[in-house]
């Protein structure tokens, strides 16, 4: 499993020799980190079951379902936390639809689906061109092939009630100025965070598999 929580250092003092303070600290820090990473493992191999028992269904109930599943943990843990309401993420505001998406193949499903059904036209060459890039050679591609193909000319997502779990999960609470890569640095973007949707969505890429989108994508619309 990818870790995906890091373990917090810190430093202490007090009034008592330093050397059994800090022993004594330092096994706290451990037991607290045993039971957070045991929390943590446990919502992950509790999705990575569900996951596994839901395999043969077949491609659009699981990916609808696991997109139900996703909204209803970010909608519980934003209630939760008091920060959520800082999220900026907006129409227009679509830094994100420029990057490298991975999903699962049953989320390509799902889209091609929709594309069929539209009947929308989808650049067929630029998806065979993003399709050529990997998540570390994708920054690599000229601007105006960087986009994903269902973001629209208003910067709105035109499959936006079937967009995958990676989108629904990438939720940005600083000034939607600060997405621009070209204008800031990209540490300067400050994301909102629920540890349950990045071990829900782990464990679906781990068992239903990952690829990036316009790879599945291509995959999916060429399938029976
Ligand atoms: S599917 Fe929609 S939200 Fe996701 S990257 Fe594409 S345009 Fe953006």
């Amino acid at each position: 499993m990818r870790r995906i929580w890091r373990v917090c250092r810190g430093s202490v003092a007090g009034g008592i020799p330093v050397s059994d303070e800090n022993s004594r600290a330092s096994a706290n820090r451990a037991a607290r980190n045993e039971k957070k990473e045991a929390y943590l493992r446990a919502i992950y191999d509790r999705y990575t079951a569900e996951f596994r028992a839901a395999e043969n269904q077949d491609a659009l109930t699981i990916a609808r379902s696991t997109h139900s599943t996703m909204d209803t943990v970010l909608q519980a843990d934003r209630a939760k936390n008091p920060g959520s309401e800082n999220i900026r993420c907006g129409k227009s505001c679509s830094h994100c639809c420029r990057e490298a998406v991975e999903i699962w193949p049953q989320e390509a499903a799902l889209l091609a689906g929709v594309v069929r059904e539209t009947g929308m036209v989808l650049d067929m060459a630029r998806l065979e061109r993003q399709s050529a890039y990997t998540v570390d050679t994708w920054r690599q591609q000229p601007p105006a092939d960087k986009a994903c193909l269902f973001l629209g000319s208003d910067g709105a997502c035109t499959v936006y009630e079937s967009r995958p779990n990676a989108c629904r999960k990438l939720l940005v609470v600083t000034d939607p100025a600060l997405c621009d890569a070209e204008k800031s640095k990209p540490d300067s973007v400050g994301r909102w965070f629920s540890w349950e949707a990045e071990l829900m969505e782990s464990a679906a890429l781990e068992v239903f598999g990952a690829a990036l989108m316009p790879a599945a994508l291509l995959a999916a619309l060429s399938a029976k």
